[in-house]
């Protein structure tokens, strides 16, 4: 399973970050996320599905 960000429809609200701090950051330069994890453990998932739920942009998915 695999995290995928779409950076155009990423606004930068952070909300993945707080939900899981280990897979994602915030770019600085850009204002947008940045994915540290792109392929999380099985004890990451369920950080990664909660961060994909709260992203009010919708710019993140699990690709399975
Ligand atoms: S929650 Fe969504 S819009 Fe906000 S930084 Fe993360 S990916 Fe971008």
């Amino acid at each position: 399973m695999r995290i995928k960000l779409d950076e155009d429809l990423c606004m930068g609200y952070a909300n993945c970050v707080v939900q899981a701090p280990d897979l994602f950051d915030i770019d600085e330069e850009t204002d947008k996320a940045v994915v540290l994890v792109t392929a999380p453990s099985s004890e990451q998932l369920p950080a990664a599905k909660a961060a994909v739920q709260a992203c009010p942009a919708m710019a993140l998915r699990l690709e399975y």
